[in-house]
């Protein structure tokens, strides 16, 4: 083992030299994760130290106790993170710290200086580890002893990032690696206890060795965790050292360790929640790539459910290292309720958002991600129905997303639906599709629905009359994303699903071939008076016809069967957009006295207020809106006052 003679200077290898130039004049958007990189690289070395000890525990000289140290002078204006790793030779300082020992790396920097250069997150691509320390720092100073070489062969680094660094042999008592950052006049703000707390809570709450900072002042002695030998060996003035990490990787440990209590404890922390959470999944794939998942459904909707720029989601670790939160390329949109974490091993620490998306491994824990959480909803649906029950009711309406963005998850999405229908009448959605088919009449064919404005106007809408007395299930969809839900889910199970207010009414075989010749009949009957009602009404139907759909309203309108719904169209409209307004049919129950009343006046005025009327009600018990309501209510008045 060679020691160095005197002070030397060396210049970096070229690639290290266009990598410091590219850091210190890019803009980081967020430049405190030069902490982040220099804690990973502790925590690294104490990882080495601890494999490396297990062949030669002389490594620890005496002293075991692994801890990542973070201290700061604010008159010096210098801010040091030390580590009792394994250390460095000077060899291992040249060959780690001034050069670049990756291949590509020449490459790699000069397709980022021909046109990228401006993107600082490039550089992430690359992993910039120990050189982040310059875009804080205008002068970095490291001394760092290799764990079982002499107090003397210890190696004090420095470099101001200008293409050179020198090196000197120097004493250095403890074992390990001082990282010693001069800050730049303007990046003072760091030199800030609750700052650099946060910061290491932030990205490294979960580095499994403890991240230890000198008490603040203010502190109220009892709290502290760390009162082992070390404290009460040193006087009371002397200020203690404290963990700023929680210092564990929860969901690196093995199931069979960890408490329910510890999960929900984990998860509110993750889930920035107060509340437990209503279940998880903690599971670690393995295969072409490697990652742990520990994720969780939330009990309440967070109150960014909707809102695109929302934080939370879940959080992606690399290595057990914080990389970062809510990376929509982790997670399908319409899961973004899940919370949790997900450890990859195949990811580079510095991974950015724009690398992501190109990285294969991203696309492999996304598929592996969505598949967990599918199954914790399955297992969840099928032994616990009430817990199901809480989940649907919370997230049911994002998750019916899945029907219209995921097409390869489409039945498997389809399969966890549920909604509300005319078989119990009420409020909660609890029908699986699964279930209305196991109850499906004989001779059905299709699966039923409605759409309405709210579920109270779904539940009386005309339409559903002659289903109700035939004893026929139909959906009840309130909810603004089933109009979209069923443009996308055309059929379930080999039956298509079917809007009872789109196209004629054929109920195939369930229809009485008595009735189908009653209604032709009446259809003749009517005739003249179609054509009349039709003529009074002029543009605002396509058609008039009498209808055996019907049993209490007197009318109702039926679109075409590739139209778009009434309900699709105002949603449109009212987003501003130019929906084609579709003229649509107006069916009349011939059975109805108001129509038999119409069939009888002789009034013309009469004739054509009542028209109007029966038209008016169709719209309106379909929740729609009335295009002149006091023509409207003109008409009435002259009926009821006639
Ligand atoms: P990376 O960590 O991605 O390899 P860095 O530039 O951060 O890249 O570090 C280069 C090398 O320098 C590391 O691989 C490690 O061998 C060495 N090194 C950096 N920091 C330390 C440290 N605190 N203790 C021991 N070795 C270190």
């Amino acid at each position: 083992m060679s020691t160095l003679e005197g002070k030397q200077t060396r210049a970096f290898q070229t690639e290290v030299r266009q990598l410091l130039d590219l850091m210190i004049h890019s803009l980081y958007s967020n430049k405190e994760i030069f902490l982040r990189e220099l804690i990973s690289n502790a925590s690294d070395a104490a990882d080495k130290l601890r494999f490396e000890a297990i062949a030669n525990d002389g490594l620890y000289e005496g002293d075991a106790e692994i801890a990542i140290r973070i201290t700061f002078d604010k008159e010096a204006n210098t801010l040091t993170i030390s580590d009792n790793g394994i250390g460095m030779s000077a060899e291992e300082v040249e060959a780690n710290i001034g050069t670049i020992a990756k291949s590509g790396t020449k490459e790699f920097l000069q397709s980022l200086q021909a046109d990228q250069a401006k993107d600082a997150n490039l550089i992430g691509q690359f992993g910039v580890g120990f050189y982040s320390a310059f875009i804080v720092a205008d002068r970095v100073t490291l001394m760092t002893r290799r764990a079982g070489l002499p107090v003397s062969e210890a190696v004090r680094w420095e470099s101001a990032g200008d293409g050179v660094y020198t090196l000197e042999s120097t004493d250095k008592a403890g074992r390990g690696t001082d990282v010693i950052l001069h800050l730049k006049t303007e990046e003072k703000d760091f030199l800030d206890d609750w700052r650099l707390r946060s910061t290491v809570r932030k990205f490294s709450d979960h580095v499994s060795w403890p991240i230890l900072m000198l008490q603040s002042k203010g502190y109220t002695p009892g709290d502290d965790e760390e009162s082992g030998e070390e404290a009460s060996k040193e006087s009371d003035d002397t200020p203690k050292w404290e963990t700023v990490n929680k210092a564990s990787a929860l969901w690196a440990r093995s199931k069979s360790e960890i408490t329910e209590e510890e999960y929900n404890e984990f998860y509110k922390h993750v889930g920035h929640d107060f509340e437990e959470p209503l279940a998880h999944i903690h599971a670690r794939l393995e295969g072409k790539y490697e990652y742990t998942v520990l994720l969780y459904v939330p009990k309440r909707a967070p109150f960014d459910l909707w809102d695109r720029d929302r934080k939370h989601g879940v959080k992606l670790y690399v290595r057990r290292v914080f990389i970062m939160e809510g990376a929509e390329d982790l997670m399908p949109r319409y899961l973004r309720f899940v919370r949790g974490v997900v450890d990859s091993t195949d990811l580079p620490l510095n991974v950015s958002r724009e690398i992501l998306q190109k990285n294969p491994a991203v696309d492999a824990i996304k598929k592996g991600m969505t598949g967990k959480v599918f199954a914790l909803l399955e297992e969840m649906a099928k032994s616990d129905a009430e817990k199901y029950q809480t989940f649907w009711d919370t997230f049911g309406v994002v998750l019916k997303e899945g029907v219209i963005e995921d097409f390869a998850h489409r039945e498997r999405v389809a399969k966890l639906l549920r909604f509300s229908s005319t078989q119990a009448d009420s409020k909660v959605q609890d029908v699986s599709l699964d279930a209305y088919v196991s109850r499906m009449r004989e001779k059905q064919k299709a699966i039923y629905y409605v759409n309405g404005e709210s579920f109270e106007a779904a539940r009386h809408h005309p339409h559903l009359e002659v289903f109700r007395k035939k004893g026929i299930e139909v959906l009840l969809l309130s909810d603004r994303v089933d109009e979209w839900l069923v443009t996308h889910l055309h059929e379930f199970d080999g039956k298509p699903l079917q809007s009872v207010a789109k196209g004629g009414l054929d109920l195939g075989e369930l229809e009485d071939e008595a009735d189908k010749k009653e209604l032709e009949k009446q259809q003749d009957d009517f005739k003249e008076l179609l054509e009349r009602v039709q003529k009074g009404l002029g543009e605002q139907v396509k058609e008039v016809r009498v209808t055996n759909r019907l049993t209490d309203s007197p009318s109702c309108l039926v679109s075409g069967e590739h139209d778009l719904s009434a309900s699709m169209e105002r949603i449109l409209r009212e987003a501003g957009q130019k929906a084609p307004v579709t003229k649509r049919t107006l069916e009349i129950n011939p059975a109805h006295p108001l129509v038999v009343r119409l069939k009888n006046e002789n009034n013309d005025q009469r004739f054509d207020d009542l028209s109007h009327v029966l038209f008016a009600q169709a719209l309106l018990s379909e929740g729609g809106q009335l295009e002149d309501p006091s023509d409207f209510v003109r008409r009435l008045n002259g009926l009821l006052l006639g």
